[in-house]
């Protein structure tokens, strides 16, 4: 088991976009079972994209096992490889999203309801799968990560102006963590 360190959005990789990976390598199926580490760590993440912990590879790991609306779904734990978004819902909603890369940071995104997501698993075969609600606002979440969107880049200009100073918090690694970060700079953080 290795927890990996989380990468503050406010670093330069999660700005990049991340490569497609066309062979399933060993260090492809580890880097999903320390993605799976690094996230129970957290204790409440729900989603992670490679590149939050520093790989510049499109892949992401889910873990919905602990959400009600999904116990008895049988979604649980997914990894994610290439995963594309191939059909939007025109209906759209509202949820407080956070994101383990800006801490303590919340806001009301839109997005649509459900969307046809595309990806390969671990055993190189290729999903299609139906989202909707939580589910496909996870998904939608870390595609963007995986994209090189962070998401309250999605915020109307007002809601923008209004999160700057927490946003700048953020940037400057002021908040309070139980899991290790790697800041803006590159630097480990050990708070
Ligand atoms: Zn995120």
């Amino acid at each position: 088991m290795s927890v990996l360190p989380i990468f503050n959005s406010f670093n330069p990789i999660l700005k990049q976009k991340t490569k497609p990976i066309s062979e399933i390598t060993d260090e492809i199926k580890n880097l999903a079972k320390d993605m799976f580490d690094t996230m129970r760590n957290t204790e409440n993440g729900v989603g992670l994209a490679a590149n939050q912990v520093g790989k510049d590879v499109a892949m992401i790991v889910i873990d919905l096992s602990d959400v009600d609306e999904y116990k008895d779904s049988g979604i649980g734990e997914l990894v994610l490889l290439n995963p594309q978004i191939t059909d939007f819902s025109d209906e759209t909603d509202f949820y407080n999203e956070g994101c383990l890369s800006s801490p303590g940071f919340y806001e009301d995104v839109e997005r649509p309801i459900s969307i046809t997501l595309q990806y390969m698993d671990l055993n190189g075969e290729t999903v299609i799968l139906e989202c909707k609600n939580f589910f496909a606002r996870v998904v939608q979440h870390e595609i963007d990560h995986l994209n090189g969107i962070l998401f309250y880049e999605k915020l109307s200009a007002f809601r923008k102006t209004l999160s700057k100073n927490k946003l700048r918090k953020i940037q400057n690694g002021d908040y309070e963590i139980h899991y290790k970060m790697i800041d803006a700079d590159g630097n480990l953080q050990t708070n």
